[in-house]
């Protein structure tokens, strides 16, 4: 150890010991359902600058969700992080979140990917797409959502199960859009398409459109670039045959939804919770946190190097708030039902 690193450990040493307070600072719980690499990256920036360490707790959302209930008053969870407006919206609705007051945040993530009162938000963005065999469908033929439940594709389609997130959050923005009426009868038009019973998740689709089975489906955008970043030669044939259409580009632009998180009402270290909140809507860590998914950041200052989504370009996005689009989304859920779309 040199002479300056053995002075800055005694001066922290010092430090911690006059100032004990500090301790309750110097962790922060987070509950989490992401796992990529580049969040470990993240997180290890964030002790660097801060100090706080962090302990995560990794587990599925519904689990997590259920854990932080179950826990109360006595939960030591700070932060939970999660994916999709449904996901934040079934926490919030439990009464798990806090309003976070943060000039920083407010400046840095557009209110669109807010929650209500600022109990939780969103750091970065994924577009449900459509994907389509370039050799058996006219691009034409599907450029907006409302074309998946035209007759023209009867037997064409495949999509994961409607009771999934992505699909009630869709489902959520199509009531909000297009009104109640026209938003049942499309579900009912999805329903009337498929190529076969909803099964598997979204890259399986894909794969079913490159295989034949299907000849159109419905992914988040993250599955496709994951397949282009593939050197599986397997990966690159599905990359080959299958085109994406970014829906509704004439219209109200594209379904967004987002990866995102907030601060717990019992969080232990409620500090430690806003600064790390803040620190995920700086430019350095939004990078990190898009990158990983291959989403793209909520702040438009961030600058993400990402291949893949540099080559799928950029696209118009639907404006409807994230909070709005959550808070249809029992709705969604009940119309889903009604239509079948198992
Ligand atoms: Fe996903």
């Amino acid at each position: 150890m040199n002479r300056s690193s053995l002075f800055a450990l005694v001066g922290a040493l010092l430090i911690g010991a006059a100032q004990p307070a500090l301790a309750q600072e110097s962790v922060l719980n987070l509950y989490s359902s992401r796992h990529y690499q580049t969040d470990e990256v993240l997180y290890a920036n964030f002790t660097k600058a801060t100090g706080i360490r962090i302990n995560r707790i990794d587990g599925k959302e519904d689990e997590l969700i259920q854990r932080i209930r179950r826990e109360g008053a006595a939960s030591p969870a700070d932060v939970f992080i999660t994916v999709d407006a449904a996901n934040l919206q079934a926490a919030d609705e439990a009464g798990l979140f806090a309003p976070v007051r943060s000039k920083a945040i407010e400046q840095r993530i557009p209110k669109q990917f807010r929650g209500e009162d600022n109990r939780w938000f969103g750091f970065s963005y994924r577009a449900r797409v459509i994907a389509y065999n370039k050799a058996k469908i006219n691009a034409n033929d599907v450029q907006n959502y409302a074309d998946l439940a035209s007759p023209k594709l009867k037997g064409k389609l495949c999509v994961r199960s409607g009771g999934h997130v992505y699909n009630r959050t869709l489902m959520a923005s199509t009531i909000y859009n297009t009104g109640d009426e026209n938003a049942l009868d499309w579900a009912r038009g999805i329903v009337a398409n498929l190529a076969r019973a909803p099964k598997g998740g979204d890259t399986d689709q894909i794969r079913a459109v490159a295989a034949g089975e299907c000849d159109v489906a419905i992914s988040n955008h993250y599955y496709y670039a994951r397949l282009m970043a593939s050197d599986k030669p397997a990966d690159q044939e599905v990359v080959q045959k299958v085109g994406i259409v970014f829906p509704d580009q004439k219209g109200k632009g594209t379904h967004v939804n987002i990866s995102g998180g907030g601060m717990l009402k019992n969080a232990p270290n409620k500090a430690a919770a806003v600064k790390f909140l803040e620190y995920l809507a700086s430019d350095e860590a939004q990078a990190y946190f898009a990158n990983g998914n291959n989403e793209w950041p909520v702040v438009a200052s961030a600058k993400l190097d990402n291949k893949q989504l540099d080559a799928l370009g950029k696209f118009k996005v639907d404006q409807l708030p994230a909070g709005v689009l959550a808070q249809y989304t029992p709705k969604a859920q009940r119309f889903i039902d009604r239509a079948g779309w198992k």
